[in-house]
């Protein structure tokens, strides 16, 4: 039997979230949200966060911009202008621990996700890092993404697998897709593989060599 974390990134979008947020209560699965700061700044996106958190989900800050993965960010507050500024805005919904997932662009996993500056503050301020194992690329093919998903969730026995709650991604296929990963029975969870999950509450557990560009 397989287990599924599933985990929505770059909302919340009022388009789409509410929709995911229904979709997932019929199915009754929590999942994870890693939000965007630029998506708090108006309140509509801050009910939609305090509206996931109140249906069980758990909420990860995913960065404000999205726009320069934190390994390759030249800027020297990088680290406040994109991690601190989310928190800021992510503290008032959501109590510790405090979650972070780095972006990789594209779903990439390597040394462009990190800074070691980066790595300092995640410690300083006792985040957990979550990473994942299966991207499907909701975005790249919002219709075909399920049979690669469930191909994901068939290879290993933990899948901790990145979609998007953003237009043109998972959502049309999101319902089809749990109804048949149920039906083949797999799981659903919030934990996650702990190989995930390289630090945690500001501890360093995991392998970071190849996550973390050159200082
Ligand atoms: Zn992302």
């Amino acid at each position: 039997m397989s287990l599924l974390t599933l985990s929505f990134d770059n909302g919340p979008d009022p388009r789409v979230t509410p929709r995911v947020l229904d979709i997932l209560a019929s199915h009754a699965i929590p999942a994870w949200f890693f939000v965007l700061g630029k998506n708090l700044v108006s309140d509509e996106g801050r009910r939609l966060v305090a509206r996931a958190r109140d249906a069980g989900h758990v909420i990860g800050n995913h960065s404000f911009t999205h726009a320069i993965p934190l390994g390759e960010d030249a800027r020297p507050d990088a680290v406040e202008e994109e991690i601190a500024a989310t928190e800021e805005l992510l503290s008032p919904l959501v109590s510790a621990p405090k979650w972070f997932r780095p972006f990789g662009g594209g779903g990439r996993l390597g040394p462009h996700l990190l800074s070691p500056r980066a790595v300092d503050h995640l410690c300083t301020h006792q985040y957990s890092c979550v990473l994942w194992n299966s991207v499907p690329g909701d975005w790249l093919d919002p219709v075909g993404w399920p049979e690669k998903a469930l191909q994901d969730c068939a290879m290993r026995p933990h899948t901790l697998m990145v979609l998007h709650d953003i237009p043109d991604a998972c959502l049309e296929g999101l319902d089809g897709f749990l109804v048949r990963a149920k039906a083949l029975g797999v799981r659903f969870t919030t934990e996650c593989p702990p190989d995930c999950v390289p630090i945690v509450e500001g501890r360093i557990v995991g392998d970071l060599s190849g996550l973390v560009a050159a200082g």
